[in-house]
């Protein structure tokens, strides 16, 4: 079986390849490594059975360059990161419809499946005690432009029903909720790992607003076998689905958690939002899925906790930082 990965050098892209090379499947990664990076690609990038096509989603034609058959599609390729999405918000859209009606389209031709990886976001400020997938969204004005990604993610999923049942191409869509673990960057604001970096560094541990937003954090090997089995099961085809952790935590808790397990002197600290993302910025307050359809459906269960989580992603982050300061001190020498 072929399959090609959008985004496939990203951090939930590298994960989701490596697994599905285990399984013996052929992957080809469509990537352009604007977010994504070959250092994500370290374990796998010499299988024979991994093909990877280094272009952007918006250029139609590095869809030509895929030389076999495709199965199935996973489209991961999106802008990612609330810090990502202020900084470079035309791109942003850009690459969330277009990239997304390019792939879209390609799939129609041949009539592959495409798994689109959604997000949370689209639910917006619906503060819900959980979030289900017919759930409302909730959004603030035009101006700010946070909201743009959730619109942008939310047409996206528009697309795929619309060429589901215009043309019945079969696709699956996936919500995720705050994925984490190895391989997540801080660079793009991104919670767990800005935290244990700053613990790590002995720096202050930089809490948004008054820490009282919640979120549940998804280990990524959890979201990966929740997009592999949802491939696999036929009835899922035309539906939307949350993958999503089951311990919420306010962000102020997270950082003390992080603290504790680094072992940091780092103080917590309070950062009113317009300070840490300009003035307008709107949060939403709470965030958790109900994940009740994707367990009758395919029996789905988060296995990591948030505990787990930390341990593991700390460790890989000491581990990383331990390469960064050896390769300076070469340097240096
Ligand atoms: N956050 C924080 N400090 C940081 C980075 C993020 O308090 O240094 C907050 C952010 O404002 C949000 C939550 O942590 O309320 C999760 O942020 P992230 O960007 O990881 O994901 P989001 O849920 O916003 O998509």
């Amino acid at each position: 079986m072929n399959i090609l990965v959008t985004g496939g050098a990203g951090f939930i892209g590298s994960h989701l390849c490596t697994e599905l090379l285990k399984l013996k499947y052929n992957v080809t990664i469509i990537d352009d490594l604007s977010t994504g990076s070959l250092d994500n690609l370290t374990a796998i990038i010499d299988n024979e059975q991994l093909t990877l096509i280094k272009g952007s989603i918006l250029d139609k034609a590095i869809f030509e360059k895929v030389s076999t058959h495709v199965d199935t599609i996973f489209h991961l390729a999106a802008a990612v990161g609330v810090k990502y999405i202020l900084d470079n918000p035309l791109q942003s859209i850009h690459t969330n419809v277009m990239g997304t009606e390019n792939v879209l389209e390609f799939a129609h031709k041949t009539n592959i499946k495409v798994i689109l990886a959604s997000t949370s976001e689209v639910y917006g400020k619906n503060d819900k005690a959980s979030l289900s997938e017919n759930d409302g969204r909730v959004l603030g004005s035009t101006h700010i432009t946070r909201w743009s990604y959730s619109c942008s993610k939310a047409l996206d999923e528009f697309m795929a029903f619309a060429y589901h049942r215009k043309f019945g191409l079969p696709i699956i869509i996936t919500r995720l909720f705050n994925t984490c673990g190895p391989r997540q960057s801080e660079r793009y604001g991104m919670v767990i790992p800005r935290f244990i970096k700053q613990a790590i560094q002995s720096q202050p541990i930089t809490v948004h607003g008054v820490g009282e937003q919640i979120r549940s954090f998804t280990y990524v090997s959890d979201t990966v076998r929740a997009l592999i089995a949802l491939m696999h099961e036929d009835k899922c085809i035309g539906e939307v689905f949350n993958i999503g952790g089951k311990e919420p935590v306010t962000i102020k808790k997270l950082a003390e958690l992080v603290k504790k397990k680094v072992g940091s002197s780092s103080r917590v600290i309070f950062i009113p939002y317009e300070e840490a993302y300009g003035a307008g910025f709107e949060d939403m307050q709470r965030r958790v899925p109900n994940i009740a359809k994707i367990k009758s459906f395919i029996d789905f269960e988060p296995l990591v906790g948030l505990d787990e989580i930390l341990d593991t992603t700390i460790a890989y982050i000491n581990q990383e930082m331990d390469i960064v300061e050896k390769k300076n001190e070469i340097h240096s020498c």
